[in-house]
This record gives structure tokens, sequence and C-alpha cells, in this order.
């Protein structure tokens, strides 16, 4: 096996094991509550308030750049928590809609207590999409770890069911389901985005080498380009950028590239110049660590960008 594919095989997934592992520690992560926006968390959170998002979204526009917000917060096992959640994104809805173009939203289930009571989520799902209909605005429903992609697809088809189409949902690539899951998506004519996916999953469940993942990432954004009504090819892979690129074209499918803030702004900046639809995630919010996290596990030079921060405190 040559040494690359074997550090892709363990190196990888050791790494991102470690970094979700240890940023679990209560110490970890009292340290990064204390330094961590300032040390490094910046680079990919507007901040901790909804006003915190604004200049974030004016830059973005100015850019050129379409924008979607998303409250960071996940896991809430609490009613009243996952009610607090709802109520946030029910003043964040009217208010952004008012500053800027294009903007949309995107919202994680268990963050209004999918895995606490689906029912509730679901209703606080329903009041938030059907309240961003009034302001026309567009609601996706983010995909989380792999327990949740039933519930998590069964509430979106509820809300289209309700009439409810201003919504969409998110296909991992790495889950062994996607395509059969895309596949009984298409009556709906869904509107998709389409990622590798970011949590720890088995083996059972999901693929493990990251040249098997980015080949199955190309492969779904061909699919769902070719058949879904609208796909949000959600990645900063230039590989896969360029598959998308001419498998739109070949298929005059209606779609935008998405990325994360603070993640390759130079290759959307391209794109953009080059007349492609770019949408840029924007997240805020007092939970910003886990999310934070992620971002470092999937590329070990910000682990190492972080660390030296925090040695300068
Ligand atoms: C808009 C958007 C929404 C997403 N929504 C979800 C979701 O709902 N559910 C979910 O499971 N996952 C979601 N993800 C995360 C996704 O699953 C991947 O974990 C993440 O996008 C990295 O994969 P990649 O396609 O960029 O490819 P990779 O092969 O991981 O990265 C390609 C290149 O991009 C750069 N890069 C990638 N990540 C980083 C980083 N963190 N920091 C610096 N450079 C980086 C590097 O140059 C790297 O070589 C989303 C991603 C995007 C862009």
């Amino acid at each position: 096996m040559p040494a690359g594919d074997a550090f892709d095989r363990i190196g990888r997934a050791a790494f991102r094991s470690l970094i979700l592992s240890a940023t679990k520690h209560p110490r970890v992560q009292a340290v990064a509550a204390r330094h961590g926006l300032r040390a490094g968390a910046n680079r990919f959170v507007a901040g901790e308030s909804p006003s915190d998002c604004r200049p974030v979204l004016e830059r973005l526009h100015a850019d050129g750049m379409r924008t979607y917000v998303i409250a960071l917060g996940e896991a809430v096992h609490t009613t009243e928590q996952a009610v607090i959640a709802a109520r946030l994104y029910e003043s964040l809805v009217p208010e952004v809609t008012t500053w800027g173009r294009e903007t949309t939203f995107s919202i994680k289930l268990t963050h209004l207590g999918l895995e606490h009571d689906p029912e509730l989520a679901f209703q606080n799902a329903r009041r938030i999409v059907g309240l961003a209909a009034k302001h026309s605005a567009f609601v996706r429903l983010d995909m989380e770890h792999s327990a949740v992609v039933d519930k998590t697809l069964t509430i979106y088809r509820r809300l289209r069911a309700d009439g409810l189409d201003n919504t969409g949902v998110v296909l991992q690539a790495y889950l062994h389901r996607s395509v059969d899951d895309l596949i009984s998506l298409l009556p709906l004519e869904p509107n998709v985005r389409v990622v590798k996916g970011a949590y720890l999953e088995p083996p059972d469940v999901a693929l493990q080498r990251k040249s098997d993942v980015d080949a199955a990432y190309r492969q779904l954004v061909r699919t769902a380009l070719t058949y879904a009504r609208f796909t949000a090819v959600a990645t900063h892979d230039v590989q896969a950028v360029r598959t998308a690129i001419a498998v739109a074209a070949e298929q005059e499918s209606d779609f935008e590239f998405q990325m994360l803030y603070g993640v390759r702004y130079d290759l959307a900046r391209q794109l953009v110049a080059a007349g492609h639809p770019m949408r840029i995630c924007v997240p805020f919010g007092e939970d910003w660590f886990v999310y934070f996290t992620r971002r470092l596990a999937e590329r070990p030079a910000n682990s190492l960008f972080l660390l030296r921060n925090l040695m300068r405190r």
C-alpha cells in the first residue's frame, strides 16, 4: 500500500478521532471558551450574536457572494432549550431578511430538540420555515450524525407535505445510504445540498477512506445535478468543483456552489469571477465550539494554527 494511502486510511481517521475526542474534554473546552474566538475560531464564526453577522454578510455581498446564516447549537436535550433555539430563529429570520439580498437560513434539527422530542422539533421547524415563507426566505435542514438521518428526512417530508416548498435537505456522500435517499426524494423535486460528511461514523455506515469519500462525492453531485430540482454543491474540493461545472453545463442544472466562511475564500472569489453562483455559510452563536472543532478536524494545519495562537496567550 503506498505511504500516502496508508496515511489516508489510518492517519486522517486517527487525527479526526483525536481532535473530536480531545475537544470533548472539559479542560480543553474551558481554555477554548476563554480564548477560542480570539485565538482562531473567529476565522470560521462571525461572532456570538446575530448582529455580528451583519458586517460579515455585507462584505460577502459586496464581493458578489450569496449567503446563508446558521445559529450554532445542537444536541439539545430539554424542551426549554429547544424552545429557546426556535425563538432565536423566529427573531433572526425577520431581522436578517431586512439586511441582505439572497440571505437564506440553515437549521440543525437536534438544536430544535430532535433527539429529545421529535414532534417538538417538527413543530419548531414548521414555525420557522412557515415564518421564512412569509419573508420569501429559504430554510435548509442541515444533516447531522447518522442516527438522526431518518428522523431528519421524515421531518423534511412532513414540511413538504404541509406545502412548505421553501425548504431543502442535505445528503452526505460518505454514507452508504445517500444514493438511495436521493432517489427516494426525487418525486418531491427536492432542493438538496450535497456534502462529503463531517461526523465520525463507523465502517458499516460510512466510507472511511478519504479517496473513496471524494469519489462518492463526485458521483452524488453528478446524480443530484442530473435529477434534483436544485443542487447546492457544498465543497472546497477543486476536483469536485470541476466535475460540478462540467456536469451542470451538460445537464443545464439549476445549482450553486456553497462554501464555509473562513475556508478557501480565494476559490470562492475565482468561481464568482467566472460567473458561478456561490453562497457562503455564515455561522454565529455562543455555542460555536463544536462547529469549530469540526473545522479543526478537517485539516491538521488548522489545529497547529490554533495551538500556536493559544501558546502566544
Ligand atoms: C456550505 C457547507 C455546508 C455543509 N453542511 C454540512 C452538513 O449539513 N452536514 C455535514 O455532515 N457536513 C456539512 N458540511 C461539511 C462537509 O461535510 C465537509 O466536512 C467539509 O466541507 C470538508 O469537505 P470538502 O468537501 O471541502 O473537501 P475536503 O477534501 O475535506 O477539502 C478540500 C480542500 O478544502 C480545504 N478545506 C476543507 N476543509 C477545510 C477547513 N476546515 N479548513 C481549511 N481548509 C479546508 C482544504 O484546502 C482541502 O484540501 C458542509 C460544508 C459546506 C461547505
